[in-house]
């Protein structure tokens, strides 16, 4: 599937605010949001004009898309199962995109940000329910167990994460025991999700 390789601070600079791409670099005074607080371009530090309501669903939107990792059409797919979900199109949206195995990964503290967990993921380190999972948008369902493939246990990289990001807290809708083997214990809710995100402002956009 098709994703962003470009700078990804830029990212951060358009949306005018922490995406948290970067992992550690995020959390320090490098991270190029705290030092250039204006977007990105020749123009950006000049750049203050009002957005119209459809400039700020279109940001909304962007801002969802560069959170989970995705281009537009990945992104429409999943609005597109979202609305034939039972629910609110917006909470639905935002449960499918939070149930993607490199989020799940990531809320588990295995890597720093989402595009490490995309990486580690396609390196294939993880089962669920025992077979090897290489695929970061497998949605995973109540029930699945997710772990680090055996071989992958004893990396460095993995304990270090784990020690890093452990006052992360892990949402309710996931459990880890102390040999690091998760679960899926319900469907994410939309209070599990701490994203500063306003969903209704994607469902207005893709309603026009
Ligand atoms: Fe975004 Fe992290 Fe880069 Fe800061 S360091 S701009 S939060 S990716």
């Amino acid at each position: 599937m098709a994703r962003y390789t470009g700078a990804v601070c830029r990212l951060c600079r358009r949306e005018g605010q922490k995406l948290f791409l970067k992992g550690d670099r995020c959390y320090t005074d490098k991270c190029a949001v705290e030092r250039r607080s204006y977007a990105p371009g020749m123009h950006g530090n000049a750049r203050n004009k009002k957005l119209s309501e459809y400039g700020i669903q279109m940001r909304e939107k962007q801002k969802v898309k560069r959170y989970y990792g995705m281009l537009e059409s990945q992104f429409a797919d999943y609005f597109e199962m979202a609305n034939k979900k039972a629910g609110m199109t917006g909470e639905n949206l935002l449960t499918i995109l939070e149930t993607r195995l490199d989020n799940v990964v990531y809320r588990l503290g295995f890597a720093m940000s989402r595009p490490e967990a995309r990486q580690l993921v396609r390196h294939g380190h993880f089962t669920v329910n025992g077979k090897k999972v290489n695929i970061p948008s497998y949605l995973v369902k109540t029930g699945d167990v997710i772990e680090l493939k055996e071989g992958s246990r004893s990396l460095d990289k993995f304990k270090g994460a784990l020690e890093a990001n452990a006052s992360r807290v892990v949402p309710k809708w996931l459990e880890m025991d102390k040999n690091n083997v998760a679960k899926v214990v319900a469907e994410p809710a939309r209070e599990d999700i701490d994203l500063p995100i306003e969903e209704h402002l994607i469902v207005e956009l893709y309603s026009k």
